[in-house]
């Protein structure tokens, strides 16, 4: 199973995310820092 991971450009908050939770945080922002998210934040793979 793939993860989807999230990877924030201006916090750098790492973590892997569900489908549900990618389209939230597109749609609301990073729940660390507030900015706004676009599809390249998120790619395929696993956090170590
Ligand atoms: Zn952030």
């Amino acid at each position: 199973m793939t993860d989807i991971v999230f990877e924030c450009p201006h916090c750098g908050e790492r973590t892997v995310v569900d489908e549900p939770v990618r389209r939230l945080l597109v749609a609301n922002g990073c729940v660390v820092c507030g900015e706004a998210i676009t599809r390249e934040a998120f790619r395929r793979g696993t956090v170590p």
